[in-house]
């Protein structure tokens, strides 16, 4: 395998969502590739993988997140397209990067050398895994902070910003948002991969409501709130347990409704969960996986069953403190609340729902809501209408949690 170093100085543009981002000054090394059932086209040291005798086609699978030049040493890129720009997005001089896992063609045409003015026309089917870089197009608020992921074991990768007072982004890809504006983070791995991801910084909203709900997803309760939600124009985060083996297809509503799918782990036992780092590393774990194989969405927002402050693991002294502190290294956040509805507890009616929720906000902070996702959950179904009402009208803005959103911990008790 040969590696070559390249720099390319054009502009890249990235197309996600309806949102477009203009990236710069993108440095990276190209893998090469070779394979024998392919015509191999070499141009000065670098081999490109090129079939089919008429057209020049080529074929990419890549990561999530990756970038690849197109085209070899000397030859010079007149216009390069993609067909599916929101999965491979492409720059003018033909490098391609991979946003969303499926297929695209791109389509380049290319002068293969200064004294050759004849332009070629080539067609590469460019195929985006779904494992790769977590984050490749992603927003965070003025303040936020993110650790930048992999799906992928063992990547070892050095990380730099273009831009760094827009955001600054550690070797190790810890990213601090500074102020307004666009940049683009690069990753250079050890395997020679180049990663791109594009990041918008927005400005710090001070007072927001995240709605979580617990221990979903069910029959009953889930599409009620979820249709609450939809109405509404609200995005919320569902922590949610193993599905059964038919409420799947809710699991899958809440990602394609634009929600935050976080983890509360594969069970729920307590006497379980805390019997050891192991079996709560494993709960999570286990859980993201099963989420990542059926969806692809790489889950890393969790919350322990009872919270980070329950007393129920004291059976195991200490398994709190313990946890708490290794969850970073994990790859996972975790979330308590702030704001308590009492839905699993206190609550009797959805009035005493609406009255936990509406005496338990507080301007200018981020309020984590607790409810619950549970069974015939009446008491949160028939009070979410009325809360968000509420929410919005006291001038709150509804957000669902982001592996960006500042973390709400509860004191721990063991
Ligand atoms: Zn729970």
């Amino acid at each position: 395998m040969m590696k070559k170093n390249w720099k390319v100085s054009g502009k890249i543009l990235c197309f996600m969502l309806a949102m477009s981002f203009m990236l710069s000054g993108c440095q990276f090394k190209e893998k090469l590739k070779s394979d024998e059932n392919k015509v191999s086209v070499a141009s000065g040291s670098l081999e490109k993988q090129v079939s089919d005798a008429d057209g020049k086609k080529g074929k990419y699978s890549l990561y999530l997140g990756e970038m690849e030049n197109l085209t070899a040493a000397g030859e010079e890129v007149l216009s390069c397209t993609s067909n599916k720009p929101e999965v491979v997005s492409v720059s003018e001089d033909g490098v391609v990067h991979a946003l969303k896992k499926g297929n695209a063609k791109v389509t380049a045409k290319v002068r293969p050398s200064e004294e050759n003015d004849t332009a070629d026309t080539r067609v590469y089917q460019i195929k985006v895994k779904k494992k790769g870089m977590v984050y490749p197009v992603f927003f965070m608020m003025k303040g936020e902070h993110l650790d930048l992921q992999f799906s992928l074991k063992d990547v070892h990768a050095t990380w730099k910003s273009d831009n760094e007072k827009i955001a600054k982004v550690s070797k190790k890809g810890k990213v601090t948002a500074l102020k307004k504006g666009k940049a683009t983070l690069t990753a250079e791995t050890e395997d020679g991969k180049t990663y791109c991801c594009s990041l918008q910084v927005t400005k710090r909203i001070k007072s927001v409501i995240y709605l979580t709900f617990d221990d979903g997803p069910n029959r009953y309760t889930t599409p009620k709130v979820l249709d609450i939600l939809k109405k509404n124009n609200v995005k919320a985060t569902f922590f949610e347990l193993k599905p059964a083996k038919d409420d799947f297809d809710l699991t899958k509503r809440v990602i394609e409704e634009g929600h935050t799918l976080a983890l509360h782990g594969y069970q729920h036992k307590y006497d379980i969960v805390y019997q050891s780092q192991k079996k709560y590393h494993d709960n999570l774990d286990l859980l993201r996986n099963l989420f990542f194989k059926k969806f692809g969405v790489w889950c890393t927002i969790s919350r322990f069953p009872g919270g980070s402050s329950n007393t129920i693991s004291k059976y195991n002294p200490g398994i709190m403190t313990k946890l708490a502190g290794k969850l970073h290294d994990w790859g996972y956040h975790y979330f308590d609340w702030n704001v308590d509805s009492q839905d699993a507890g206190g609550a009797r009616t959805f009035g005493d729902t609406f009255k936990n929720f509406k005496n338990g906000l507080a301007k200018g902070r981020g309020n984590v809501v607790l409810m619950h996702d549970y069974d015939k959950n009446d008491k949160t179904i028939d009070a979410l209408d009325q809360m968000i009402r509420y929410g919005k009208k006291q001038g709150y803005t509804f957000l669902p949690i982001t592996a960006s959103t500042d973390e709400v911990h509860h004191g721990v008790n063991n």
